[in-house]
């Protein structure tokens, strides 16, 4: 038999409900946002990772689905949403709109991660990016957004921590600060760390490594050392944040996990998973359209994993709606002339908007109503030639057990079953 690759899952017909709702909030908590949907490629060029979430990051170092096409091109399943936005915002044009550029997506990211609860190798991202403005009432609007966002979906114990990890400018001498620190220990860090601690040392503080963690906990931190400018930044995110009751945390330790973050970075955290437990991280990033070929323009945004918020809603909403799968009517048939008449008569009434079956796999008459039942069928019709000649039959209402003779037009069985015909 063969299986689904190792971090991969199914989602059956039972659980596609709760992923309807959820998208379903986004694209609604989207629109009152003014972020607007953008559907891009699964695949991209690998370049654009590299340079986009950066060469020191796990991302790019451990997890890209990475491979070479027929045309002997390097192709990566995209792991994340940000850079692919980044080179559609450059590619379409879009800096030439009034700006901000609000875009939302949902997509599938593909990492080589080792599986575990909460944690796959294809999983789905919510994310929306604003490029264009710089202002902390952007970075407010952005993470209310998140926030409403996981509002309504009723799910409780989020807790937002907001962290701001300064700009090139501080960056600079804070990483002297923060190298400073770590080489007092360069005889305990794990070999990662020892590559990090001369590229990127910003990123022994994300490491989860227990001894690194631990050092990490007493090492400088980025925002005690920001400079005026992002500290007058963080302040007034905070104050808007306060002034529209978005409750939060701050968080020292957040630097987050990919290479282009400046000044605010934040994360949603939930108290019903166990390691895994980041619903939703984001921040704002400045040099990455510059980067990625395009003139200079910031940029901010967050990703949110479904599978994580699946997991918790699963956890604290055990009745949960289900998927509506019964059928309007089911048409039972004698025959072979009433299965071609019925078939016909559903395909009218599921034109008018009515959920109609009949059966498919050969069942006696018999059989054929233990599956009505099965389906949950709220109402039931058995046809035969008789009826067919007479153009009318006895419907049967499947709960009340009531009985009415209809005539056999679309337009009558749509009123009897009390389902408005559409058109
Ligand atoms: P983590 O620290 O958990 O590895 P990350 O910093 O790598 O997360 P981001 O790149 O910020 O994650 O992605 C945003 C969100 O996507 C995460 O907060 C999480 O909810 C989800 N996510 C990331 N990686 C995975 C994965 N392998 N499986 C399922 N969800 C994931
Ligand atoms: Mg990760």
């Amino acid at each position: 038999m063969i299986t689904k690759p190792r971090g991969t899952e199914d989602v059956l017909p039972e659980e596609s409900k709760l992923w309807q709702n959820i998208e379903n909030t986004a694209r609604k908590v989207c629109e009152l946002y003014g972020y607007k949907e953008i559907r891009t490629p699964v695949f991209e060029h690998t370049e654009l990772f590299q340079r986009g979430v950066g060469d020191t990051t796990d991302v790019v170092q451990k997890e890209m689905y990475t491979f070479e096409d027929k045309g002997g091109r390097s192709i990566t399943l995209k792991p994340e949403g940000t850079a692919t936005l980044v080179r559609s915002y450059i590619e379409n044009s879009l800096y030439a709109n009034p700006q901000p550029t609000k875009l939302s997506y949902i997509i599938p990211c593909f990492r080589y991660e080792k599986p575990q609860s909460g944690r796959l190798r294809e999983f789905h991202q919510f994310g929306i990016e604003c490029f264009g403005a710089s202002s902390p009432t952007t970075d407010a609007e952005v993470i209310s957004l998140a926030y409403m966002f996981l509002n309504e979906l009723k799910i409780t114990g989020v807790k937002l921590n907001i962290n701001s990890i300064g700009c090139p400018v501080c960056k600079k001498d804070y990483n002297e600060k923060l190298k400073a620190y770590f080489e007092q220990y360069r005889a305990e860090l794990c070999p990662t760390c020892l590559e990090r601690l001369e590229k990127n040392p910003m990123r022994i503080i994300d490491c989860k490594s227990e001894i690194c963690s631990r050092i990490a906990k007493d090492a400088p931190k980025m925002i005690d050392h920001l400079c005026e400018d992002c500290h007058s930044h963080f302040e007034g995110v905070k104050e808007r944040l306060d002034n529209m009751g978005v409750e939060y945390t701050i968080n020292p330790d957040i630097v987050r996990g990919l290479d282009y973050y400046t000044k605010t970075v934040f994360e949603f955290v939930s108290d019903a998973l166990g390691a895994q437990s980041t619903v939703c991280g984001g921040g704002r990033y400045s040099g990455l359209v510059e980067e990625l070929g395009g003139k200079p323009a910031d940029g901010i945004g967050f990703a949110a994993g479904l599978e994580r918020l699946i997991l918790v809603i699963k956890k604290q909403q055990q009745n949960a709606e289900k998927l509506d799968t019964a059928p309007d009517l089911f048409i039972a048939c004698m025959g072979e002339n009433a299965e071609k008449f019925a078939q016909k008569l559903i395909f009218e009434l599921r034109l008018m908007g009515v959920h109609a079956e009949q059966d498919l796999c050969g069942r006696s008459l018999k059989a054929q109503m233990k599956y009505a039942d099965k389906l949950s069928a709220k109402f039931s019709v058995v046809i035969g030639d008789d009826e067919i000649t007479k153009k009318s039959a006895i419907l049967k209402d499947m709960n009340t057990g009531e009985t009415v003779e209809v005539s056999m037009t679309p337009e009558d069985i749509c009123k009897s079953i009390n389902k408005e015909a559409k058109n």
